[in-house]
């Protein structure tokens, strides 16, 4: 999913995925969508 992160007096969105850092919520929510960071959790 995506967290919202606050950086610099500047709102970030992180992919908690892979890591990736976006400033705008549209972009990382559609990243997220196509995102194919494995989950860590996962893969043991
Ligand atoms: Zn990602």
């Amino acid at each position: 999913m995506v967290a919202q992160t606050q950086r610099d007096n500047q709102t970030w969105y992180r992919c908690e995925e892979c890591g990736l850092l976006f400033d705008d919520r549209g972009d990382a929510k559609q990243h997220e969508t196509n995102c194919d960071a494995e989950d860590p959790s996962y893969i043991q």
